[in-house]
């Protein structure tokens, strides 16, 4: 077990009697107790400590192709793993149960976890990184997939245990919304053998709108992931009136072709109302059409939750 509620974070600095979060682009300024923008780092007496280090709220072994990734290791199993929090507040968000909440219990996040730690609140111990690759050798699945929540802001955890991961020979997946500053990015991703970024829009007014943040940190840790050497794929939720018009769909394909390579996989997923928001699903046809539309910038563009 480790010490979730004293475990040092990286990428911060005192500014005055408050801490500033370096860590993701919000770089939140903390006074002493306050817990950032992601709900679980927080200024603990002057220092800032990555809360929720090894909790885990879901646990499951998952096809690769539901992270998703189709072209990794296709037809692989990855021992799948998520904690608490997330650093945007995303009014669509489809995993909300566990990200815009903190503690609660097991049964009633995402995911349906089965390790046993899940159901820990915060202050009540985690896992140790050695006990995740434990698990994740027993699974027989090809490596690990930091996902359901926001990975990137459990850094030092997802670190911690990418590093016991590669010594193991295990592969290291992200599933995240790519929101996290170039320096801690560096060190994370000679780590990391694949992710999947979740680009929401290519427009900054969606991302301000409708997920408390911008898109311009998201195509640059995109970028940053390709040359790092990572396999790439990229998500993007369909959402009918809001993201999906023709320009939209065509900006943000010629967007990856031109940035991460036309042969970087693209998969379109369909919405469905979940949290705040209610507008109706992405119908079968709506995803059809926006295939088709990126199909002609991309070589290899996925419909899912079809
Ligand atoms: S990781 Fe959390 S605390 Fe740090 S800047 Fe981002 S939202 Fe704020």
């Amino acid at each position: 077990m480790s010490d979730n509620q004293s475990h040092l974070a990286s990428d911060w600095r005192s500014e005055g009697d408050r801490v500033r979060c370096e860590l993701c682009p919000h770089r939140c300024l903390l006074g002493d107790g306050q817990v950032g923008v992601c709900r679980v780092r927080r200024n603990m007496n002057g220092r800032l400590v990555a809360g929720g280090y090894g909790l885990v709220s879901s646990e499951n072994v998952d096809p690769i192709e539901k992270k998703p990734l189709n072209r990794f290791y296709p037809g692989e199993r990855i021992y799948s793993i998520g904690g608490w929090g997330c650093n945007f507040s995303c009014s669509f968000c489809q995993n909300w149960t566990i990200s815009q909440q903190v503690g609660i219990s097991r049964e009633q996040g995402a995911g349906g976890g089965a390790n046993g730690a899940g159901s820990e609140e915060l202050g009540e111990g985690g896992n140790s990184p050695a006990e995740i690759i434990e698990h994740a050798i027993r699974s027989g699945g090809i490596g690990i997939a930091y996902t359901y929540n926001e990975p990137l802001i459990s850094f030092e955890f997802v670190r911690d245990c990418a590093i016991l991961a590669h010594e193991a020979g295990l592969k290291n997946v992200l599933v995240t919304n790519g929101y996290i500053n170039s320096k801690p990015a560096e060190e994370l991703l000679p780590l990391i053998d694949a992710l999947n970024i979740d680009i929401k829009c290519i427009d900054d007014s969606f991302y301000v709108a409708h997920c408390g943040g911008h898109v311009r940190p998201v195509l640059d840790f995109a970028v940053q992931a390709v040359s790092a050497g990572c396999h790439v794929e990229i998500t993007n939720l369909l959402i009918p009136g809001l993201n999906d018009n023709d320009s939209q769909v065509v900006a943000l394909a010629e967007w990856i072709a031109n940035n991460l390579g036309r042969k970087t996989p693209l998969h379109l997923s369909a919405y469905y109302p979940q949290f705040k928001l209610n507008v109706p699903a992405t119908t079968l046809q709506q995803v059809q059409h926006a295939h088709e539309l990126a199909l002609q910038h991309l070589a290899h563009v996925y419909m899912g939750n079809v």
